[in-house]
């Protein structure tokens, strides 16, 4: 059977003396003109990653505005995600050859888990690539996936069921910069795309030619999550020990799923580099894996051979749910780095910001909505350029103090997660009129 994820009870009401009253009392009036919808969100994993990140939190507090919101994932096996994770690397722009037979899993796995996942949702929210084929379920009539054959061939649902969802409306969700994607994968991928009634981007820059509306709503972070709530300094201390870092000396730290795009290998080159000066820094590499992220373990081993037992380089892999240890790490931090050669949005980046830390961040996706150079943090393009930013933050903690508080209050302002729950509310209101440019509320 598929899987259907519990999350936890979240109160709006509880978000109030970080946001601000009007804030919720704003998404109250705007589920209340949405009236009894229900909410059905589809993605591919439900540990690791920022997607799970996002639904574990935002699910719940869906319900507690009164729509009846749920969060199902669909299956995949090691060749699935083996292929899903080419075309992440491949819609990022990455020279992936991709086969006709790699294709063909791929559209195996959609036909599998069109019979699979019930469709329940006035809204379906389908994230990213992986379940991009559940859109067949709502009409069985034209063909999608390039292959010229009618879709009604591969469809096994019946026409009933086709029928009870044809009211659905469908939002495809992307969160991978797909600014400038391999072209014969977008060709292949595009026309299920297009059967949407409306997709979302974190960036304009992201936006394509498409013949659907296209909204842009960044992905957010919750200040009240275990990954973001504040922490007793003993605590925070305590980890550190605990892993074998020292508290009292520089601390610099990336998070993040072991992957080439998160450019872990850069990190430690910066850190080399920083340390020629800064002899008593240390660096954190740490994260764990996801289920739908096949590449880890290749990645983390290439990790520990650039590492080669440096005392002062901690490799941590952290299993699933470490998100009080992470939240530690993060303020136990001097400095932030999120080096990436390609983001989508980076909610590493906002966790780090919203707690204050100096953040040296990639100048790609969207970590240049979060880090305004300079203003907010720093942004770096080359490893010579990260190392020296590193050091002039390491040598002054005036400068580096300043820049965390502007960007906790950047993300207070742009990216928590009341202000995605209202983007959410205004999208589906607005798909209730297509066509229409005024929507009465
Ligand atoms: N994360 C985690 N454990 C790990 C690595 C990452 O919980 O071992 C979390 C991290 O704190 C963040 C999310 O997963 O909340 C990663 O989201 P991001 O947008 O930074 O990158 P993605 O993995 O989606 O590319």
């Amino acid at each position: 059977m598929i899987q259907t994820v519990t999350s936890p009870e979240l109160a709006l009401a509880d978000y109030e003396p970080v946001v601000g009253e009007w804030p919720i009392e704003e998404i109250r009036r705007l589920a209340r003109a949405l009236g009894q919808v229900s909410v059905q969100h589809v993605n591919s994993t439900a540990v690791g990653g920022g997607v799970a990140e996002i639904l574990v939190r935002l699910v719940p507090l869906m319900k507690d505005a009164g729509l009846n919101a749920g969060w199902n994932i669909i299956k995949g096996g090691d060749d699935f995600y083996r292929v899903t994770k080419a075309f992440h690397n491949a819609l990022h722009g990455a020279n992936q050859p991709l086969t006709s037979a790699d294709l063909a899993v791929f559209e195996r796995y959609q036909t599998m888990n069109r019979d699979l996942v019930q469709v329940w949702g006035d809204y379906v929210v389908v994230h990213d690539p992986q379940p991009l084929g559940l859109i067949e379920v709502r009409d069985a009539r034209s063909a999608p996936g390039g292959d010229g054959k009618p879709a009604a061939r591969r469809l096994s649902r019946s026409k009933e069921a086709a029928r009870i969802v044809s009211g659905t409306r469908w939002i495809w969700r992307c969160h991978i910069d797909i600014s400038a994607p391999d072209p014969h994968l977008w060709a292949f991928l595009a026309p299920w795309i297009e059967r949407y009634d409306a997709s979302i981007f974190s960036m304009p820059e992201f936006a394509r030619p498409l013949a659907i509306p296209q909204f842009m709503i960044t992905p957010a972070i919750d200040p009240l999550s275990e990954k973001n709530v504040e922490l007793e300094p003993a605590e925070v201390q305590a980890v550190l020990l605990r892993h074998g870092i020292d508290p009292s000396r520089p601390v610099l730290t990336q998070i993040s799923r072991f992957d080439r795009l998160k450019d872990p290998l850069g990190v430690i080159k910066v850190y080399r580099l920083v340390k020629k000066r800064r002899p008593d820094c240390q660096l954190v590499l740490a994260g764990g894996g996801a289920t739908d992220d096949p590449e880890g373990a290749q990645v983390l081993s290439e990790v520990m051979e650039a590492a080669n037992d440096d005392p002062d380089l901690h490799v941590l892999l952290l299993p699933p749910f470490s998100d009080r240890e992470i939240n530690a790490l993060q303020r136990g931090s001097t400095v932030i780095l999120q080096k990436s050669l390609k983001e989508g949005f980076g909610l590493t980046v906002t966790e780090a910001l919203w707690k204050g830390k100096p953040v040296v961040g990639g100048a790609v996706g969207g970590i240049r909505l979060q880090i305004l150079d300079g203003v907010t943090g720093f942004l770096a393009r080359s490893i010579e350029g990260a190392a020296e930013r590193v050091r002039r933050l390491l040598g002054n903690p005036a400068l580096a103090e300043e820049l965390g508080r502007r960007g906790r209050e950047h993300v207070r302002s742009h990216f928590l997660i009341t202000r995605n729950l209202r983007n959410y509310l205004l999208l589906m209101l607005a798909l209730r009129g297509p066509g229409k440019d005024v929507i009465h509320i």
